[in-house]
């Protein structure tokens, strides 16, 4: 919904522009007849329909536009936008219509027709037909090779089919046309594309064009945490899993939050090159550095567990429950030890209490930019498409001590 209101904000900066007439001329040569553009501010249709807009009230805003129109058949940007407001309704079919039905009038301006096959890639995207929304943004960007709508559009059009090279290539030119502003975004995708080929690479048993990609990512932006796991899993592939430890410890350091995702790699690993007890120390140093942390505790108690230590285990998986009510995971894996040590009547008690405290609410992970929520933590929204948006969302067990309740709201 949010993306609905950005796009009206939009159509309505449009319309307030041509009330406004500024950057509009008020004459216009169209089909060898002039037209006074003032015409279209004087009808009370026009800004009947602007107020509807303002106020969100679609339906009636379109009714009044659709009037404003007739009166005045050849205002291209009227119907361009008519033809917006349909899509953004759902009405695609209507929307298709009305733009394709403008690419017909005689003698468009370069940029008007421009602008219309923008339109129209918009309401192609919207209905899903990929291949006509790549053509007409393609052909826009032949008419206006800057337009970076255009190209945002395509890139994500080209990173939904996979199509990571081809997205790589739109990016590195909207970088260009950006400038400096843009540049920390644009590397930051750019990172996550040069991930994307790495993958693919490694997929395809390219090992060394794997290693260069993961590589070429992080240099691009160090907090692209997917790259350092995939490195090391391609040195581990290599047989150097010193080097695969190193990267995966690295990834820690630039980002603790998301430590958990190295941390199974590197129980495996210290296990393999004999070190099992540096597994133990490192979930210890999170556990300390972020006292909430708890999947530091519930992989430190799996440690355990398969150690032979479940008592010990049970203890973390209580603290880390304490902290994060709503994970399955330490319920599970609570449940798994109380078992192994044939529920004891007391401890199976302090499950209930603590749980009794808890507010429960359901996929944690959530998109920063449009609020997607996730179970699981993914790193491009499948949303509002940004990438690297999802943060963990994390509720404790409600306190309402004086301190805490604004004074406004104390008798
Ligand atoms: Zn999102």
């Amino acid at each position: 919904m949010e993306g609905y209101g950005i796009v009206l904000s939009v159509i309505v900066a449009l319309l307030v522009g041509l009330a406004a007439g500024k950057a509009w001329e008020r004459y216009k040569l169209v089909e060898g007849r002039w037209i006074d553009r003032r015409r279209l501010r004087q009808s009370p249709h026009f800004i009947l329909g602007l107020n509807h807009l303002v106020a969100g009230q679609v339906d009636l805003a379109i009714e009044e536009l659709e009037r404003a129109a007739q009166l005045n058949p050849d205002a291209l940007e009227l119907r361009l936008v008519l033809g917006n407001l349909h899509r953004e309704k759902g009405q695609v079919g209507r929307a298709i219509l009305e733009h394709q039905a403008l690419l017909q009038r005689p003698r468009l301006h370069k940029i008007e027709h421009a602008n219309v096959l923008l339109c129209l890639g918009l309401d192609y995207r919207r209905g899903g037909f990929v291949d006509r929304a790549v053509a007409a943004f393609q052909d826009v960007l032949k008419l206006d090779p800057d337009n970076e709508t255009a190209l945002v559009n395509l890139e994500k059009l080209q990173e939904d089919q996979h199509q990571w090279q081809e997205a790589y290539v739109t990016r590195r030119r909207l970088a260009q046309i950006a400038g400096p502003p843009d540049q920390p975004k644009s590397q930051l995708i750019l990172a996550f594309l040069e991930n994307e080929l790495g993958l693919q690479a490694l997929k395809e048993g390219r090992l060394d064009d794997a290693i260069k990609r993961f590589e070429a990512a992080i240099e691009l932006d160090s907090r692209v945490i997917p790259a350092y796991l995939h490195l090391g899993d391609a040195r581990r592939r290599q047989g150097d899993l010193a080097a695969a430890v190193a990267t995966w410890e690295r990834a820690i350091a630039v980002d603790p939050e998301r430590a958990y995702l190295s941390l199974e790699r590197l129980e495996q690993a210290y296990e393999t090159l004999g070190q099992p007890d540096r597994f133990a120390e490192r979930c210890r140093a999170l556990i300390g550095s972020a006292p909430r942390e708890w999947r530091a505790r519930a992989a430190l108690a799996r440690h355990y567990t398969h150690g032979g230590e479940p008592s010990r285990a049970l203890e973390l998986l209580f603290e880390a429950l304490e902290h994060n009510p709503h994970a399955i995971a330490i319920h599970q894996a609570i449940w798994g030890t109380l078992s192994v040590l044939d529920l004891p009547k007391h401890l199976v008690a302090r499950y209930i209490d603590i749980t009794g405290q808890s507010v429960f609410y359901l996929d944690p992970h959530v998109c920063l930019r449009c609020r997607y929520r996730s179970t699981e933590l993914i790193w491009q929204c499948p949303h509002c498409h940004e990438w690297n948006s999802f943060v963990e969302e994390r509720i404790t067990p409600a306190t309402d001590t004086e301190a805490e309740i604004p004074a406004a709201l104390v008798p």
